[in-house]
């Protein structure tokens, strides 16, 4: 089948080369011209683990082309994803700028029928609006249908995902749109189709869920400092249980990243629009953002004041194998060492290039070893399976203080306190 997606970033770019893969004919449009001369030449902008290697085949195939033009693909096309961004706008809500923008392009561009999906994570009524924004904008007055098809990727492993999901989602009441898509997803055994509102729900209902689900955890984590339990075995414990489920039970420095701090945001303002109370969700938020900072708090017990203290940073990137910092802790953590006037070394196997256009007074390092030399304090902030291999008693011979902060409970407490660490985990 033949393809477009607006927005070629993170989903957009992902889902395409899969859909490329598959066999389809896929055009990818982005408004950043920077992206688009740098895919034309193969370079992926951004880092996702064998994406580099999908576009390349699929471009090199044929199957997948990279444009700025978006009537000659939106021509071209049968199908046309919105895969644009949705951040939080500054009152907390999804910012539908971009969404908006790419119907607008649509409206102005289509000249026959078309699927119009929207992929990207939006407010329950977006596709009403999109729909509108097209139907004042058509010069040409041709019938489209407006498709809800939320994305439950993760960054890190975004093709198998995509490539293998729980469930795919499409929400239509169009009869010709769900014979489309039925075809499109073909090859995908979990097809499950609703209406459209559900399907835009169910997006933010599921990342909702997840990042309770951490939250509940760090917040029983806590617990389990003051009453001399470990979080690690309660969770297992309560993983073990087929109703309550072993994932997103790892205690640590709490949710962050693109999606669930600003989709959480969004469903409790969405809650709020609608006369609801999202006590739980808003409860989930406002344990995360503690969280985020316990690293902090305890290092303010072992060292005092950290003024003029020299502290390491292990990892930037929000989760392992991205090079994605939006939103990510290490931005909370590092601001707040820097208001403390603390001096702040940090590493990351790809994101430190991100983070020097945020904070590009910081000291970056390679390599872990040249990071550790003269700190006072490390707090492991990404548990990159790089870091599982980190030489302690070498370490240990370079920091000032040999004190440790494990946001991810990553490191073996009783082998770095063997070699004389200082240790503190999350919840043990
Ligand atoms: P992104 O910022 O990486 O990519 C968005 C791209 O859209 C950018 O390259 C931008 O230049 C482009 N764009 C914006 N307006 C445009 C326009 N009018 N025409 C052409 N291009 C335009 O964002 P992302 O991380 O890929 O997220 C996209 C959506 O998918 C969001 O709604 C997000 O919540 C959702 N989502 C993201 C993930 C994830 O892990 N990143 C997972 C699931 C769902």
């Amino acid at each position: 089948m033949k393809l477009c997606f607006i927005g070629s970033g993170y989903v957009g770019l992902v889902s395409a080369a899969c859909f490329a893969d598959l066999g389809h004919e896929v055009f990818c449009v982005d408004k950043d011209n920077v992206k688009i001369e740098s895919l034309k030449k193969g370079i992926v902008p951004f880092y996702e683990p064998g994406l580099g290697e999908l576009v390349k085949k699929n471009v090199e195939q044929g199957h997948l082309k990279f444009t700025k033009d978006l009537k000659e693909a939106l021509t071209s096309s049968n199908i046309v994803f919105i895969t644009v961004g949705t951040p939080s706008s500054y009152d907390r809500r999804a910012d539908l700028s971009q969404v908006r923008n790419a119907a607008f392009e649509i409206g102005k561009n289509i000249s026959d029928y078309k699927v119009i999906v929207n992929k990207s994570t939006v407010p329950v009524g977006t596709a009403d609006l999109v729909e509108k924004i097209i139907k004042e904008n058509q010069t040409k007055k041709v019938p489209f249908d407006v498709i809800s098809n939320p994305e439950f990727l993760r960054e890190g492993n975004a093709i198998y995902d995509f490539m293998n999901p729980d469930r795919v989602v499409i929400g239509t009441s169009s009869e010709k749109a769900k014979v489309i898509m039925e075809k499109l997803y073909s090859s995908f055994s979990k097809v499950m189709f609703t209406d459209v509102r559900s399907a835009e729900m169910i997006k933010y209902a599921s990342n909702a869920f997840l990042a309770t689900k951490v939250s509940f955890i760090n917040e029983v984590a806590n617990l389990c400092e003051k009453v001399g339990a470990d979080v690690t075995e309660v969770a297992k414990g309560m993983g073990h249980d087929k109703r309550i489920g072993a994932d997103f039970l790892n205690a640590g420095i709490g949710f962050s990243g693109s999606c669930f701090p600003k989709d959480t945001k969004a469903l409790a303002e969405i809650a709020k629009e609608n006369g609801c109370e999202s006590e739980i969700v808003s409860a989930a938020i406002k344990v995360n953002d503690k969280q985020k900072l316990i690293p902090i708090l305890k290092l303010k017990d072992i060292l005092g004041d950290i003024r003029g203290k020299t502290i390491g940073i292990l990892g930037l990137s929000f989760i392992p194998d991205t090079d994605d910092i939006r939103d990510a802790a290490s931005i909370d953590i590092i601001r707040a060492l820097l208001a403390e006037g603390a001096d702040v070394k940090a590493t990351d196997p790809v994101a430190t290039f991100n983070m020097k256009k945020m904070f590009p007074k910081l000291m970056y390092f390679e390599d872990v070893y040249e990071t550790v030399k003269n700190c006072d304090a490390l707090i492991l902030v990404t548990e990159w399976n790089e870091y599982k291999g980190i030489d302690f008693a070498k370490v240990k011979n370079l920091m000032r203080k040999p004190i440790i902060i494990d946001g991810r409970n990553l490191f073996n407490r009783e082998e770095l306190e063997k070699l004389g660490f200082y240790y503190e985990g999350i919840g043990r």
